[in-house]
C-alpha cells in the first residue's frame, strides 16, 4: 500500500501526539514510587523491611517498604521469583487486575504501536535496532542472592556435578593450572532429556566460581536478519572477556548447531550457519587460561554439527540423564525441604512410583501438591494432596462437568482403558497399574490406565514388546467387545506410540533378525537403500504384536468385563481394587 507525503505527515504528527500523551501519563503515574536498584532491594529483602511486591511480567515492578515507603525497581524475571518472596513472608500480589493492568498496558500498547508505526514509517532498520538492544540488554544476568544455586541445590546428577566441581577450581585458578601446561576445557556440552538440571548446573558453575553468568538460547538466533546472529555472538563473547572469568551458558544448541548436509544447513538457513562459524571461531579464539568456560545444553546430542564436538570446542561432554530412584528420592527431599509436610507422606513411595519423571516434572508435582494443600487450607501436605497432584501433573485435573458424556462414550473408554490394564498385569507380574480411569482430564484425555514398569536401567527386547503391546490394548479391546468397524479415534496417541517403539527397536537398536544390526538414521543421512523396507517390516511386527495382545484379552475376557463394569461404576480404579478383581 502507498501512503502519500502529506498523509505520512498526518500519520507521523497523530502518532507523536498519542506518544507524547502517553510518556506523560507513564511519568505521573509513577511519581509516587521511589525508583530503587535491584542490589538495595535485594538487601531490603533480606534485613525483612520489604513488606508487599506487586510482580508482573513488565520490565519493572513495584511494591512497598515496612515504613510505608513505595517503590520501584527492575524486574529480574528470574525463575521461582515469586516462590522466592514467599519465603521471606513478603505479600505477593500478582498484578492481575484488570483495570490496573488496563491503566498500565492501554498507555503501554499506544506506545509500542506509535513506535512500530513511526518505525515502520520511517526505517525499517530502526525496529531490528530495537530489538537487537533489548536482547543485548538481558545478556548480563549477575547472579544474585535470590537466585544463587549451589551444587547442594541439585539433587542426583553425581558425574555432571563431579565434573563441574573440577572446573570451578579451573575457573578460581587458572594459572595454577596453567603452570602445569593443562588448559581449561574450553567447552562442555550437557546433553540428556528436558528438566533434567542442565540449566541449574550452569548457573550453580557460575555461582560456585563467584563469575558472571551469561546466558543466551539458541533458537534466539535462528531466524534473525542477516549478520546479526554471529554479531550478538561476537557481542557475547566480547562482554565475557572484558569481564575476565566468566560462565557462557547457551541453551538449546542443536537450534543453533544443527549437522550441516552436503554445504546446506539441515532446517536452518545460511544465517544459521554463519552464526555456527562465529561461535565455533569465537571458541577457538580465546585461550583455556582466560577463566572463561562455555557451557552448552542440547536435548539432541545426535542432530548437532560434528565441528561443535571436535576437541577445543565442546570437548568435554556430560550426559544429564533421567534420575534414577535414588536420585529421584534426593531431588524430592530437596523440593520438599522448603514445605510442610505432614509424617505420613512417604518420599520412597513416591519416588518408586514416579519413574521416568524428570527432576523438573518431579519439583512441579511438589509444588502442585503445596498448591492443592494451600488450596484446601490444610495446615500440611498430605499423601492425598501429593496422589492428587500426580494425577494433575500426569493427565491434567479432572474435568469437572461430565454430564455432557453419553453411556455408550462411557462404555467404549471404560473397555479401552480396562485394556490397557489388563495386558499390562498379564504381560509381567513385575509391571504395576496404579490407577485407571474414565473420568476425562482438561488435557482432553478420555481416561487412562497408569502402569509403572519395573525401575531399570535398560530395556530389554521383551520390555518395549510388552510397552508395545499394552499400548495396543486398548483398542483392541474396542475390537473385540465392539467389533472391527466400531474401532475409535481414542487410540490415535498409543497408535503413535506403538509406531515409535517399534521403528526405535527395529530401526536404532538392531532388534529384529530381519532387519539385522543396521541403523536405519546411518541409511537415511546416506541417501543409501537396503532390501527389506523398515516399515514394511514395522507394520508386520504391529500386526503380529495386535494378534497377540488380542489373543491374550480373549482368553481373558472375563476380567476385561470385570475392570471395564467397575470402572463405569466407580469411575476409577486404584491399585489394590484392581489386583482384587484379577485375584478373583
Ligand atoms: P531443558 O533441557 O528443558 O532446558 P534443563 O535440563 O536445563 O531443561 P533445568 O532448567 O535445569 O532443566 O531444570 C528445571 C527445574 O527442575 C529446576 O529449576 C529445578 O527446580 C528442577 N530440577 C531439575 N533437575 C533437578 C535436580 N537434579 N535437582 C533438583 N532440582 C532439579
Amino acid at each position: 500500500m502507498k501512503i502519500n507525503g502529506r498523509i505520512k505527515l498526518l500519520i507521523v504528527l497523530f502518532i507523536s501526539i498519542v506518544l507524547f500523551s502517553s510518556i506523560y501519563f507513564l511519568i505521573n503515574q509513577n511519581k509516587e514510587y521511589k525508583e530503587m536498584s535491584y542490589k538495595l532491594f535485594l538487601d531490603q529483602v533480606e534485613k525483612g523491611l520489604v513488606t508487599k511486591v506487586e510482580i508482573s511480567d513488565s520490565s519493572k515492578f513495584t511494591g512497598e517498604l515496612k515504613d510505608g515507603t513505595k517503590f520501584m525497581t527492575d524486574n529480574p524475571r528470574v525463575e521461582n521469583f515469586k516462590e522466592k518472596l514467599l519465603l521471606y513472608n513478603i505479600d505477593v500480589v500478582e498484578d492481575d487486575d484488570s483495570n490496573g493492568i488496563a491503566s498500565k498496558i492501554i498507555p503501554i500498547i499506544l506506545m509500542i504501536g506509535g513506535i512500530g508505526v513511526v518505525a515502520y514509517l520511517v526505517n525499517n532498520g530502526s525496529k531490528l535496532a530495537q530489538r537487537e538492544m533489548a536482547n543485548m540488554a538481558n545478556l548480563d544476568t549477575p547472579a544474585s542472592s535470590i537466585d544463587k544455586v549451589t551444587f547442594d541445590d541439585i539433587a542426583g546428577n553425581e558425574e555432571a556435578k563431579e565434573s563441574l566441581k573440577e572446573l570451578v577450581d579451573f575457573i578460581k585458578e587458572p594459572e595454577k593450572y596453567a603452570k602445569y601446561g593443562a588448559r581449561l576445557p574450553k567447552g562442555v556440552l550437557l546433553y540428556g532429556p528436558p528438566g533434567t538440571g542442565k540449566t541449574l548446573l550452569a548457573r550453580a558453575l557460575a555461582s560456585e566460581a563467584n563469575v558472571p553468568y551469561y546466558a543466551v538460547s539458541g533458537s534466539d538466533f535462528v531466524q534473525v536478519y542477516a549478520g546479526l546472529g554471529a554479531s550478538r555472538i561476537r557481542e557475547l563473547f566480547k562482554r565475557a572477556k572484558a569481564n575476565g572469568k566468566s560462565v557462557i551458558f547457551i541453551d538449546e544448541l542443536d537450534s543453533l548447531g544443527k549437522a550441516r548436509k552436503g554445504g546446506n544447513f539441515n532446517g536452518n538457513s545460511e544465517e544459521g550457519e554463519r552464526t555456527l562459524n562465529a561461535l565455533l571461531t569465537e571458541m577457538s579464539g580465546f585461550k583455556g587460561n582466560e577463566g572463561i568456560v562455555v557451557i552448552a545444553a542440547t536435548n539432541r546430542i545426535d542432530t548437532l554439527d560434528e565441528a561443535l564436538l571436535r576437541p577445543g570446542r565442546f570437548d568435554r561432554q556430560i550426559e544429564v540423564g533421567l534420575p534414577d530412584i535414588n536420585a529421584r528420592l534426593a531431588i524430592l527431599r530437596l523440593h520438599s525441604q522448603n514445605k510442610p509436610m505432614s509424617e505420613d507422606v512417604d518420599l520412597q513411595k513416591i519416588a518408586c512410583e514416579t519413574v521416568y519423571f524428570s527432576g523438573a516434572k518431579l519439583e512441579n508435582l511438589m509444588n502442585e501438591s503445596a498448591m492443592i494443600a494451600a488450596r484446601e487450607r490444610d495446615k500440611k501436605i498430605t499423601m492425598k494432596h501429593i496422589d492428587k497432584a500426580y494425577f494433575n501433573v500426569l493427565v491434567g485435573e479432572e474435568k469437572k462437568d461430565r454430564s455432557s458424556i453419553s453411556i455408550e462414550d462411557k462404555k467404549i473408554t471404560a473397555y479401552h482403558e480396562a485394556g490397557h490394564a489388563l495386558v499390562s498385569k498379564k504381560l509381567s507380574k513385575l509391571n504395576r497399574v496404579t490407577k485407571v480411569s474414565i473420568i476425562p482430564s482438561t488435557k482432553g484425555m478420555g481416561g487412562f490406565s497408569l502402569n509403572i514398569p519395573p525401575d531399570r536401567m535398560y530395556q530389554t527386547k521383551k520390555d518395549i514388546l510388552s510397552n508395545i503391546m499394552i499400548a495396543l490394548g486398548g483398542r483392541v479391546a474396542e475390537d473385540i467387545i465392539f467389533g472391527s468397524d466400531n474401532i475409535t479415534t481414542g487410540a490415535s496417541s498409543d497408535l503413535q506410540k506403538a509406531t515409535e517403539m517399534t521403528i526405535l527397536m527395529i530401526g536404532s537398536y538392531g532388534m529384529d533378525e530381519k532387519l539385522g544390526l543396521i541403523n536405519y538414521d546411518v541409511v537415511v543421512n546416506n541417501n543409501l537403500t537396503t532390501d527389506v523396507s523398515l516399515i514394511e517390516r514395522a507394520k508386520e511386527m504391529l500386526e503380529n504384536l495386535y494378534n497377540e495382545t488380542k489373543n491374550i484379552l480373549i482368553e481373558n475376557k472375563k476380567y476385561l468385563d470385570l475392570i471395564a463394569n467397575e470402572l463405569i461404576v466407580k469411575e476409577s480404579l486404584n491399585e489394590e481394587q484392581i489386583d482384587q478383581i484379577l485375584a478373583n
